[in-house]
């Protein structure tokens, strides 16, 4: 059946039906007849940073910072990252972990803001004309908006759509609304429909589906009435569906209005349907044409235990206890609260936890309301659990498979197509809860797949890595051709190993031009130093060959030195003794003029006479001395041949003195 034939069944009227399912008690009208309320400014906000179903956006903020309502306080670079918005203005007193909204209350990091009281907004644009903009600046307000699906997956509204375009034919809005005791949806249709028809053709003007069916239960007569009450375009009709748990999943009720079931592990875009959820289409409506991101949502308040049950309007961040306090919560001893409805909610771990963008209900039933389950028991295979689960699993087979942790049957059987309604654990008279060994095994199944995603991206990582090595050792090779002729094939080496390689070569290449050039310098100064050599030599030949006839001449010249130095010492004790013998014969010749004695006197003049005589003869001997060789030309010894000429030179001046007394005597005897 082509989506045409669907589209024109559905403008008749048609509507089909699911397996399963069943009829609980709905619990509807303790809160679904009250107006709704605004809960008002809690005293403290807490923002978990992860609301919804993907990844983290970046902080924009800081402790300290004074934020807006309306601002943003996480970016959104990623289809999959929702950002948060301050819910009111105040000051972020904090930013770390806190309790959340899960059943194990685990911590997650969150943003503490302490509100001013002032409810200051930041500067906002209205799109009123929401179709002067084309889709692609709705898509972008509807991703900067931090819209989720509110109806419970907490699914990126902006990634939904944008996958959708120009794809899906038909258009789901989902007020089915089939768990019970939840009325937030109703009371949100009745009070603002126009607004929700408003979000309608915004999605439309988007998407541009042939068809847009508004699916609501017939529990909702008030809700149908205020949809009815506005004009309708063409395409757009309101479908009444009976009530049976679980219409409201999106699946089954697909399966209702189309007739068409979504493939196991499949999309319904794939069916050319998409869906979203009436307070999903509120908030997109409010994003576009009002500016206002999803600061806020509708969430009921009801069970035995609540004085005052109803709807309220409540911020985002609010604390549960301080939300229970405001709706005069009577606890009774060991008072359960839960989140969501009493078939898929789960029980918090205590109330300091955070209204975040997927909590619909906070459920406060007293024991005898809601009696806990009995202890767990044996399955005693009655089957009634495959008789009302609506995707037609075999519940029995996945809780022995998802027990005995054997990932491989219960992917087998198809446990990821579990919408864990728990309509199987409902009607289980062995109270055994099946839906959390279900959560158990697909929480564990999903820590396999992001393992093995994850090591498939590392893998991915080191072959891009080895490529990127390898082109650029062949753009090296390419512009160094030299290196790489005298290299041998290194093309299935390990490139580190290649590159150590081609670094040795060059230095290699360069010790070797260092030696050769140590070589050739180390000769050069050999040959220089022979030439010197030589030269040398054949100056000290002429100097020797002209000087010295004979190694003996330098000892003769020696030997004449001494003798001259010898006689010139002779020559100056003659001196001496000639003067004392002048002295005396002075002496005696005045002593003979004294006496007037004939033979002094005579004797007198023959002492004189021998005196003047050996002065003659040491003079003559100083002569010859002085005509002697210089031993400086003879000697090799320059100190011998310099004290030679001393030598000489003082017996010439000691002869010339004895010349001059010798003179002087002579006068003196004359
Ligand atoms: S309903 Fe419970 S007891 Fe019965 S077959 Fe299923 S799991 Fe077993
Ligand atoms: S919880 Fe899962 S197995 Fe059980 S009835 Fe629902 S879909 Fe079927």
């Amino acid at each position: 059946m082509s989506v045409i034939d669907i589209i024109s069944k559905i403008r008749k009227g048609k509507i089909w039906d699911f397996h399963g399912g069943l009829h609980p008690d709905e619990h509807k009208r303790e809160s679904s007849e009250f107006p709704l309320v605004d809960a008002g400014i809690p005293p403290f906000i807490v923002l978990p940073l992860k609301q919804h179903s993907g990844r983290v956006g970046r902080l924009l903020v800081k402790v300290g910072d004074r934020v807006l309502a309306g601002q943003q306080l996480t970016a959104s670079e990623h289809p999959m990252e929702v950002p948060i918005h301050a819910s009111t203005s105040g000051i972020i007193t904090a930013i770390e972990p806190h309790t959340v909204a899960h059943p194990s209350g685990l911590s997650e990091p969150c943003v503490h803001i302490k509100p001013d009281g002032l409810d200051e907004w930041r500067v906002r644009d209205p799109w009123p004309e929401f179709k002067q903009h084309d889709a692609m600046a709705l898509f972008e307000r509807i991703r900067q908006a931090g819209i989720a699906g509110l109806g419970g997956a907490g699914f990126p509204t902006y990634a939904k759509l944008s996958v959708a375009r120009e794809k899906a034919e038909i258009v789901i809005i989902n007020g089915a609304e089939c768990e019970p005791y939840i009325t937030a949806d109703d009371r949100l249709m009745r009070e603002h429909a126009r607004e929700i028809l408003e979000g309608v053709e915004i999605i439309k003007h988007i998407l541009r589906p042939t068809i847009t069916i508004i699916a609501i239960e017939d529990n909702k007569p008030e809700a149908i009435s205020a949809f009815l009450l506005n004009p309708l375009p063409d395409d757009v009709i309101v479908r009444v569906i009976p009530t049976k748990y679980p219409s409201g999943s999106a699946r089954q009720l697909i399966q209702i209005l189309t007739g068409k079931q979504v493939p196991a592990r499949g999309r319904s875009l794939s069916l050319g349907v998409i869906m979203v959820n009436v307070g999903t289409t509120y908030a997109i409506r409010q994003a576009i044409i009002e500016d206002e991101p999803l600061i806020r949502r509708v969430v009921t308040l009801t069970g035995s235990q609540f004085r005052n049950p109803g709807n309220a309007w409540v911020r985002l961040g609010s604390s549960v206890r301080w939300l229970l306090a405001q709706f005069s919560l009577q606890p009774e001893p060991r008072q359960r609260v839960i989140m969501g409805g009493s078939m898929m909610g789960f029980t918090l771990p205590h109330a300091d936890v955070p209204v975040v963008k997927i909590t619909n209900c906070l459920l406060a039933p007293s024991v005898g309301e809601l009696p806990p389950r009995d202890d767990e028991m044996n399955c005693i295979r009655c089957g009634k659990c495959a008789e009302v689960c609506p995707v037609t699993l075999l519940p029995q087979q996945l809780y022995w498979y998802s027990k005995a942790g054997d990932h491989e049957n219960a992917e087998k059987y198809n446990l990821a197509d579990c919408i864990e309604c728990g309509a199987c654990a409902w009607v289980c008279p062995s109270n055994i809860p099946l839906v959390h060994y279900y959560r158990h095994e697909k929480a564990e199944m999903e820590q396999i797949r992001e393992e093995a995603a994850q090591a498939e991206r590392a893998k991915l990582r080191f072959e891009a890595k080895k490529q990127r090595l390898e082109e650029e050792r062949l753009a090296r090779e390419a512009h160094v051709p030299p290196v790489a002729a005298t290299r041998s094939d290194t093309s299935n080496a390990d490139p580190i190993a290649a590159a150590i390689m081609r670094i040795k070569a060059q230095q290699n290449n360069k010790d070797k031009a260092a030696e050769i050039d140590i070589r050739a310098e180390r000769e050069a100064r050999k040959a220089q130093a022979l030439q010197h050599q030589a030269e040398k030599s054949q100056q000290d030949s002429v100097a020797l060959s002209s000087a010295i006839t004979s190694p003996d001449d330098a000892r003769k010249a020696a030997v004449a030195a001494a003798l001259a130095r010898a006689k010139a010492r002779k020559a100056e004790l003659v001196a001496e003794d000639t003067s004392t013998t002048q002295a005396e014969a002075k002496s005696t010749a005045t002593t003979s003029v004294a006496s007037e004695d004939p033979d002094a006197a005579r004797k007198a003049a023959i002492a004189a006479a021998i005196a003047r005589a050996k002065a003659k003869k040491a003079q003559t001997e100083a002569a010859d001395e002085i005509k002697q060789p210089e031993p400086s030309a003879v000697s090799d010894d320059p100190d011998a041949a310099r004290k030679a000429a001393v030598a000489a030179a003082i017996a010439r001046a000691k002869a010339k003195k004895a010349q001059a007394e010798a003179a002087q005597s002579k006068e003196q005897q004359e």
